[in-house]
This record gives C-alpha cells, structure tokens and sequence, in this order.
C-alpha cells in the first residue's frame, strides 16, 4: 500500500490546524502555538518547537511538512531596491518571488501559478505558457520565505533591521484569479492575526480580468484591494494585447468592476502597462478617461519592461506626463506612473518567468 501524502502544514488555516488536532485526539489549544512557530517564529523544523508536547511533534513529523521552498538562485538588482528569488517546488518546477522595498516600504511580489493560461502578449510569464496552479501552502511559502529574509536582515537596502512584511502583492507570475481557491486560502493565512497579520488594506490582487472570479471577490466582499489590468480601451485593441478579453470582453469587464465597487464600496485600480506609440497617445487617454467615467479608479501606468518575445519599447516619460495629465484635467481621474525597479534582474512587472 502506498503511503497517504504528507500534509504541508502551509495549506491549512488556523482552524484546520484545530480539526487536525482534534482527529488525532491531541489538544487542539496547541494550534496557536503551532501557529506562532510557522508564522511568526517562522520556524522550519518540529526541532525548533520545545513548547510543543513530543506526542504532537512526532505526530506532526510523521503526517506534515513545513513546505518551505528551497532558494535555486537570489539576485539582486542595481538599484538596490529590489532582489528577485527562484524558488524551488517539490516537484521541480520553479517560481519567482521579488521583495521590494521603496521608501520604507516592502513589498512581497508573489506568484500564484507556474506560467500562465492568458497569453498576454508582452508579458514574460504569458510568454512561457502555463504549466500548473500554485496551492495555498506554495503562496504562503513565498509570504514566509520573505519575512524570514527580512527577518535575518540578508535582503537588500539592510539598513532596517528585523523589518517585518507589510505588503503584498498579487503580481508575480500567473493569474491569481484563475486560481481562486488556493489565492483565497492563503490570503486567509496571511492575514491571520495571531500569524504574519498582514492588513487587508495591504494585500493587492491584480487580474487579467477574469469576469467570473471579479464577481465572486464581490459577492464574497474579500477584503482586498483590486487591481485590473486594462491597457486598452477598445475591445479589438485589447483582445490584440490581452487574449483572454476574447472571453472577458471589455464591456462585461466594466460592467463587473461596475458591480465590484458597488457591493464592496471599493476603488478599483486599473493598470495601463504604456507601449510606445501603441496605447499612450491623448486619444487612447481620452479613451480611458470616458471608459472608466463614473467608477471609483485610479489608473496605475506601467511603462513597458523589456521582454524576449514581443518587440515593444517604453512610452517616454513626457508622453507618460502628457497621458497622466489629461486623466487628471478632463476627467479628475488620479493615477501614478509606476517606479522601475529591478528590470536589469527582470523582475519588474511582466518579467518573471521561470525554467526547470
Ligand atoms: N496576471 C495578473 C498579475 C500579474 S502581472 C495580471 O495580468 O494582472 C502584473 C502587471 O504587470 C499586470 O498589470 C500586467 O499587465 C503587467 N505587465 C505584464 N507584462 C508587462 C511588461 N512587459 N511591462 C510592464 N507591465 C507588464
Ligand atoms: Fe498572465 Fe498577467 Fe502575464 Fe497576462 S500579464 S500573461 S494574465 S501574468
């Protein structure tokens, strides 16, 4: 007979962790302290948890694992902001994980599948196609590996000292919201206050715009911040850059954000990567600023990072100017112009790819 699979205790929220006690007939009390090894001690041995009765520990080691995953490679970029991780998977795969950190403010960038189903054209992780879904405990690990790095003081800009993660983002490789379930669940572990504690109001899910998964977010009022990734206004220039609005067309998209700010009150923000003569003219901001009229936005302006499979180059920045002033003047919608960080490692936006 084979052996069951051992559980990742990463995959299980606080209150599985209870019932995993519970079924084994072990006090499920010692869950919180449990819970504090994984999460705040950020432990990564049964070894390393002398409070816990040995009968839980060896029941522990013999049925779970802590499913930390193993460095292959860490760079770091010139700009001395931001180191990329390569990450190694049980089964050989690999992701990318970047830790950020810009005015005193660090950001996990985290990935939610190895590759990805939607074929963004100018994006690197499109480009590599979609090998398989992240689970809950493989999103968590990324959260854990970057607090424990913060915590040992080896990530870059090392001024702070034991810095803990703030922030998070939904923005590495894959399209989270193709991978709902496992997202969901290892936002719920992120945010467990007696664990990492990460705030809400910190966490950002940015989506292709999966129409189906936009709706559930509302009906499920996550509390999260949303992010939707537009870069064109027009349904054939969109459907042109972003394959998958051929089954979310832009007009049930809208309508989705419409009914997303509406159940949760919630300010959408809307990503533009800016492409060189392609979608950064006054016309295309003219285009978003009636496009979006009447939702609660911010439009988040990304200019193009180089990738090998789509020959593009960046919108320069007084175009980039040109295009945010035109939002602002005629249509009072706010947006930034996103910072670039770590594109001599290709670890900005749309950079992350990954091979065995
Ligand atoms: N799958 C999600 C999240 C990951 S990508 C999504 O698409 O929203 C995060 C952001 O980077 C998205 O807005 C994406 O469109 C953008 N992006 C992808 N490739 C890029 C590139 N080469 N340059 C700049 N931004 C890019
Ligand atoms: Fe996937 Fe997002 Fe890249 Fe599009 S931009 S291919 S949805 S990761």
């Amino acid at each position: 007979m084979s052996q069951p699979a051992l559980t990742n205790l990463y995959d299980l929220t606080r209150a599985d962790l209870r019932t995993w006690l519970i079924q084994r007939d072990l006090n499920p009390t010692h869950a919180a302290r449990l819970w504090s090894y994984l999460y705040l001690d950020l432990v990564d041995t049964f070894d390393a948890m002398p409070d816990l009765p040995a009968r839980v520990r060896d029941r522990l080691a013999a049925e779970t694992f802590i499913g930390t995953l193993p460095i292959a490679a860490a760079t770091d970029s010139s700009d001395g902001f931001t180191r990329k991780y390569l990450l190694s998977l049980p089964d050989a795969e690999r992701i990318e994980t970047v830790l950020m950190r810009f005015t005193g403010r660090v950001t996990a960038c985290i990935s939610s599948q190895v590759g990805c189903a939607m074929g963004c054209v100018f994006c690197a992780t499109g480009q590599m196609g979609y090998t398989r879904h992240l689970s809950a405990g493989e999103i968590v690990a990324q959260a854990t590996h970057v607090a424990r790095a913060l915590r040992s003081n080896s990530a870059p800009s090392a001024t702070v000292p034991r810095e803990r993660l703030r922030n998070i983002v939904l923005m590495g490789m894959g399209e989270p919201l193709h991978n709902y379930d496992a997202v969901m669940r290892a936002i719920d572990i992120l945010r467990d206050d007696g664990g990492l504690a990460l705030a809400a109001e910190r966490i950002t899910l940015s989506t292709v715009g999966v129409v189906p998964g936009i709706l559930r977010l509302a009906r499920e009022k996550r509390p999260l911040h949303l992010a939707v990734s537009l870069h064109a206004a027009t349904q054939p220039e969109r459907a042109a850059l972003v394959p998958a609005a051929r089954k979310w067309p832009l007009d049930e998209l809208i309508a989705a954000c419409r009914t997303y700010s509406e159940t949760t009150g919630r300010r959408i923000f809307y990503e533009w990567t800016l492409i060189d003569g392609k979608n950064d003219t006054p016309d295309h901001a003219r285009a978003v600023g009636h496009l979006l009229r009447g939702l609660p936005a911010q439009v988040n302006l990304i200019p193009l990072n180089p990738t090998t499979g789509y020959d593009g180059a960046p919108t320069r920045t007084e175009a980039a100017r040109r295009f945010q002033k035109i939002l602002a003047d005629e249509f009072a919608l706010p947006s930034t112009v996103r910072q670039r960080r770590g594109i001599d490692i290709a670890a900005g936006c749309g950079q992350l790819a990954a091979t065995r």
